[in-house]
């Protein structure tokens, strides 16, 4: 993960580069053109509010469906070897996820504006769902870290196949062959990574862009698939780093200027948008690219969220003031538990960290920290287990809240794990047995 040692940055160190820690001395630093270079990091967290279903999820029909095909484990509808042999889970899955069967949530916009306004300088996303570029985010501001839907090309000879024909059958769920004239007849798959492959090399040719980032943003990722994870940590020291996720991740928060914004992220976004005057433009120019009806549909679904951790909060408090009426001191128990079973499952989940070549250190290294870093989360709701984010590797983002994660199921199109590293795939297997033994509840994302 993208966690070296970390440490919070103490309270009382002032930022070096902020007038202090909030989204309005950020949009202070962007309002003074000091943040002209804005590089953004993306997961699957950004495209809940978008609908797009967790895989794992029993509610979403997809996992019955996939089960179904007597797949040797979930994730194996994303494995390069098992696609040769059996490709048609994958496309049965891709007909759910295929672009255009959703639509962007305001944090896309947000991205698209930045590039408007000509303050991005690059996005790196973990998502293969294609929202940012359905945003309208130019194409050659984004890097598509797993790869995406957008293009599709033959396994063997790599030779591409035509959009056209791949939406046809894709809307079919079949599979397609490559139409090379020779008839190579090898399977056509879209380019996203699937374990055991390479990223882009577009990814590794871009790695060192957000060290001359001047503003960083990381949104609605769990930091914890190498090597985007690393991406953060490459910005240079005393460059503004923003977290909008559910619970802080990696190394974000180690940082004199770090800012945290625990949450969804269509809600931090919003609140930078008000602090930086453009609340009206993002949501008018959010409107009209996903339409009236679905605006209100993301948002009746945000405010159902939201109204049910109202509750919980409300909850939580009735029940402290009961307890301090009877005398019982049962808060600092409590939380501590929280805390336990959150680390508890991270444990568990050994994340592929079982080394693997290439950036195998430091995957390793991340896991070990995920483990510490849990107790910090945002105590509610949201922590996620880090245990399933290891899945993250694999594609999963969290950014709801645990209790909700059955029902909502961020689709995680994410993840897509770097291929680089072997063990992951044995890694996957493992955390999910750990995760079906511990009753892990839908974290997990779909690697995809
Ligand atoms: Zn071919």
């Amino acid at each position: 993960m993208g966690q070296e040692s970390s440490h919070l940055v103490d309270p009382d160190t002032p930022p070096d580069t902020l007038s202090d820690r909030s989204l309005r001395a950020v949009a202070q630093l962007i309002k003074d053109g000091r943040a002209k270079q804005v590089v953004v990091m993306t997961g699957a967290g950004i495209s809940t509010a978008a609908g797009i279903p967790d895989f794992r999820s029993p509610k979403t029909g997809l996992y019955h469906n996939l089960a179904r095909l007597n797949l040797p484990h979930p994730e194996a509808v994303f494995e390069i070897d098992f696609f040769r042999s059996n490709p048609a889970p994958f496309y049965l899955l891709a007909k759910e996820l295929y672009p255009g069967n959703f639509s962007p949530t305001v944090s896309h916009t947000f991205i698209t504006l930045l590039a408007k306004k000509g303050l991005l300088r690059m996005l790196f996303t973990q998502n293969i769902d294609c929202l940012e570029r359905a945003a309208g985010v130019p194409a050659d501001r984004i890097i598509e870290a797993h790869g995406s839907f957008a293009t599709q090309r033959c396994v063997d000879c790599r030779t591409p196949f035509p959009d056209d024909l791949m939406r046809e059958y894709v809307k079919r769920g079949e599979a397609p062959r490559c139409t090379r004239r020779e008839a190579c007849g090898g399977l056509v798959k879209p380019d996203i990574v699937f374990f055991g492959e390479q990223l882009p090399e577009t990814f590794h040719s871009n790695v060192a862009v957000p060290g001359l980032a001047d503003l960083v943003l990381v949104m609605g990722t769990s930091l914890l698939v190498h090597p985007f994870a690393g991406l953060p940590c490459r910005a240079r020291e005393g460059v503004p780093r923003v977290l909008f996720n559910l619970e802080r991740v990696g190394d974000m928060g180690t940082r004199a200027d770090d800012v945290l914004v625990l949450g969804d992220c269509d809600s931090g976004i919003r609140k930078l948008a008000d602090e930086l005057g453009w609340r009206d433009e993002l949501e008018a120019t959010w409107r009209g690219i996903v339409g009236e009806k679905e605006a209100e549909r993301q948002l009746s679904k945000s405010r159902k969220e939201g109204a049910v951790q109202d509750e919980l909060d409300e909850l939580d408090e009735l029940a402290g003031h009961v307890a301090d009426k009877l005398g019982i001191s049962e808060g600092s128990e409590g939380e501590p538990d929280t805390n336990i079973g959150k680390q508890g499952e991270g444990a568990a989940g050994p994340p592929h960290a079982p080394s693997g070549p290439p950036e195998g250190s430091t995957a390793g290294a991340a896991a070990a920290d995920a483990a510490e870093l849990v107790d910090d989360g945002p105590a509610g709701p949201a922590a996620v287990p880090q245990g399933k984010d290891e899945r993250s590797a694999l594609g999963k983002d969290q950014q709801e809240p645990e209790a909700e994660d059955d029902d909502k199921s961020a689709l995680s199109y994410e993840p897509l794990k770097p291929t680089t590293e072997k063990p992951i795939t044995q890694t996957r297997a493992d955390a999910v047995k750990a995760e079906d033994e511990g009753g892990g509840g839908g974290n997990e994302k779909p690697a995809v």
